[in-house]
Formats: structure tokens, sequence, C-alpha cells
């Protein structure tokens, strides 16, 4: 088969060729009557810590925390009053998250849980301290449990449905496949319940209108995470280059099964997160200010290293924490773009000073760098000038966010 997937590694139907994973979990699949499937959560652990021995990093996106708590709190069936679910979901996501925990951790895997409202991946600051969150965590070996916060989140400020969650999630941890389990096993031309002619769909190459069409079928307003909102959860994944997967997790081990070739929905990603993540920097946010960095700071970022206060010379602008700005050579020449860790007037203060400095200066301990190199694009001619110049590093050390920081 060939591969849908952008990434040179990656291919389509293997999980185990994806680096960073991200898992949603729906409600139905890990509670029945209030009560915790156990046997599958301790099966899905199972095949997550299988994948984190194959290096992948993983994130969980899990539902749970109101059927759960639910069942704990004795509460009616049928549709519980926004307080009801704010205070079932603060009862099931301590029993979620410690029932991950220990599933997890009889693996020998670190569980972390990271409850996020719709201001923490659609604000700017707050998206950047909880991509932070995610990184440092992936990075120390823990899976992040995330949720969303309902016991918070109100209906006009909620997601509502994981679905999108997770797809955000994926997108911000720049994860290059995303897996939606629920009790569908992928996306039909037609709701599958309702016409014997529906065609199940392998693969999908673009979310055109007529892929919408199918998804906003009947049968998708009944239940929270319908086909709509796995088709959102697409467009905002695939656009951000993250693979998606829509597949069964009604049988034990499901990611084994698709591992193993089981009957699932790949929507195709048009970039990569990398790639993605570059374009949406370099092209899509106006700068809002100007950051004049020297030659030796010029040098650092070019073999993908990240801007540090030291190499900035001088600010224009008035820009906060998370915003785009430009920099520029001691000559004004444009080097490229990045999204800044500090707001100007720190940044004013920490600019010219060593890393080491910022905590004295600041009175707190900030981002050691001006621009992580993650959120940096240099503009094509300072690429193409290090070409021919002492510069012998690879254009796709500059471009990743492999280099060093
Ligand atoms: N966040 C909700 C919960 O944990 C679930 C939302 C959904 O079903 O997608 O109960």
């Amino acid at each position: 088969m060939s591969s849908i997937a952008p990434s040179s590694t990656a291919e389509t139907g293997r999980l185990s060729s994806y680096k960073r994973i991200v898992v949603k979990i729906g409600s139905a699949l890990l509670v029945e009557n209030g009560k915790l499937k156990r046997a599958w959560l301790d099966a899905l652990a199972e095949d997550l810590s299988r994948l984190a021995r194959g290096g992948a990093e993983l994130i969980v996106v899990s539902s749970g925390a109101i059927a759960l708590g639910r069942g704990v709190l004795s509460l009616p069936s049928g549709a519980l009053r926004l307080e009801q679910a704010q205070a079932a979901a603060s009862v099931g996501q301590i029993a979620l998250a410690r029932a991950y925990a220990e599933a997890l951790g009889a693996r020998g895997i670190v569980a972390g849980q990271v409850l996020l409202t719709l201001g923490d991946t659609e604000e700017r600051r707050r998206y950047l301290n909880a991509r932070e969150t995610l990184g440092t965590l992936l990075k120390l070996g823990a899976v992040p449990i995330v949720n969303e916060n309902d016991t918070v989140a109100t209906s006009e400020i909620r997601y509502g449905d994981n679905d999108r969650l997770a797809a955000r999630v994926a997108t911000m941890a720049s994860a290059d496949c995303l897996v939606l389990l629920s009790d569908v096993d992928g996306l039909y031309t037609a709701p599958p319940a309702q016409d014997p002619d529906a065609v199940f769909l392998p693969e999908v190459a673009a979310i055109t209108a007529e892929i919408e069409a199918m998804a906003g079928a009947a049968g998708s307003e009944l239940s929270r995470g319908g086909m709509r909102t796995k088709i959102d959860a697409a467009k905002i994944a695939t656009s951000a280059g993250t693979v998606m997967v829509i597949a069964s997790g009604k049988e034990l081990n499901p990611l084994g099964r698709i591992e193993d070739g089981a009957r699932a929905t790949w929507f195709a990603a048009r970039s990569t997160p990398a790639s993605a993540r570059h374009a949406w920097i370099g092209g899509h946010l106006e700068p809002r200010g100007t950051l004049q960095v020297d030659a030796g700071a010029i040098r650092a970022v070019v073999s993908g290293k990240s801007l540090l206060p030291a190499g900035v010379k001088a600010i224009e602008g008035e820009f906060s924490r998370g915003d785009t700005v430009r920099i520029v050579d001691p000559d004004g020449r444009d080097i490229g773009r990045g999204l800044v860790a500090y707001d100007h007037p720190e940044a004013l203060l920490i600019m010219g000073r060593n890393s080491r400095e910022i905590e004295t200066i600041l009175g707190y301990a900030g981002r050691a760098e001006m621009i992580h190199r993650d959120d940096l694009v240099l503009s094509d001619h300072t690429l193409g000038s290090t070409k021919t110049s002492d510069m012998h590093k690879t254009q796709d050390n500059t471009q990743g966010s492999e280099g060093n920081a």
C-alpha cells in the first residue's frame, strides 16, 4: 500500500511507524453502567507500553469522567444538568486518573494528568504554556492523560467533545498521528445502520464537501462525539500535518489490532507537523515586533539552535509572549520569524544578557530562549545564503526540530 503519511518513515496502517501518537478514548469503551472496564484498560495499557517500547511518545485523551462520576454519585440516567455533569466530572476524574496511573504504572510507565479548557488551546499564551507542559512530560518519559476540565467548563467555553479536543492536543504537541477510538470502526458513505448500501472508506485523501456530507448524515447528533465531531477533528489534525485514524475500540487491544491491519479509516495529512507549524508561523500571523540580532545569533539559528536573549541587540514593537516577531540582522535585513517567549517589557530587560541572569533580572526563572528553535522559521534567503557560506549543516537541521537547543 502506498503511504499517505507525508513523513518519510511512517506507513499507513502501521501505528508503530509514528513517533508521537495521541490516542483518544471514548467513554463507552472505558465505562459500563457507571463502572470502569478494568480489563479493557489493562489491555490498552499493554498496547501503549508496546508502542512506548518501540520508541513512540504517547498522549492519551480520555473521556469517561462524567460517566464514571455519575456511577459513583448514583445520578439518574438521562441527560444531566450542567452542574450535575460538572459534579460528576469532579468525582469521576479522580477515579479515571487513578485507573490510568495504576494500569500504566504496572507496566513501568508514569502517567500525568492534564486538564484543559478551551482557552488553554485557543489563547496563544496559554497554548504555549500547555504545549510546554506536554512537551516536558514527554521528554521525561511520562504519558499525559488529558481530558477537558469539565468541572469549570461551561457550555459557552467548552469543547464538549473529546474528538476535537484530541485533535487540538495533537496539533499542539505536533503529533504525527491521532487515533480516535470509539464504538465506530471508521467512516462510511452513509450511516451503515440505516443504509445497507453504505460503503466503508479505508482511506480519505482529503476532506472534501462530499466527505463532510457523509459525516453530517443522520445519527450524528445523538451522541456527543458523533461522526460530525470526528470529521471536524480530522480537519484540524490533517491540516496541521497529523495523520488521523478512526477505529473501533470495542475489542480488547484496539491499538494492537490497528497495527495488525484491523478495519479503520485513515485520513491523510497534507504535510508534516513541522512544516505545517513553520507555514503557520511564517505566513499566517502578522508580526507584532522586531528583534535585531547579532552575527553570532544568526550563526546559531542557522545551525538549528534557539535564539537566546544574549544575541538580541535591539527591540521594536509592543508584543506579548507568543506573538510573532521579525528577526533582522544588524543592517535590518530579514532573517526570519518566530514566536517570542517574553512580553516586550521583559524582553527589553533581558536582551543582550546571559540566560543565567534571567532569574536575577526578572525575579523569576523564565525560559532560557527568547525564541525557541521549534518556534523559529528562517527566511528562504537566509537559508540560501548559508549554503554558500561556511555552514555545512543540512537545511533540515535549520528547519526541523531536531537541532541542538
Ligand atoms: N470530557 C467528557 C468526560 O470525560 C467526555 C466528552 C466526550 O464524550 O467526548 O466525561
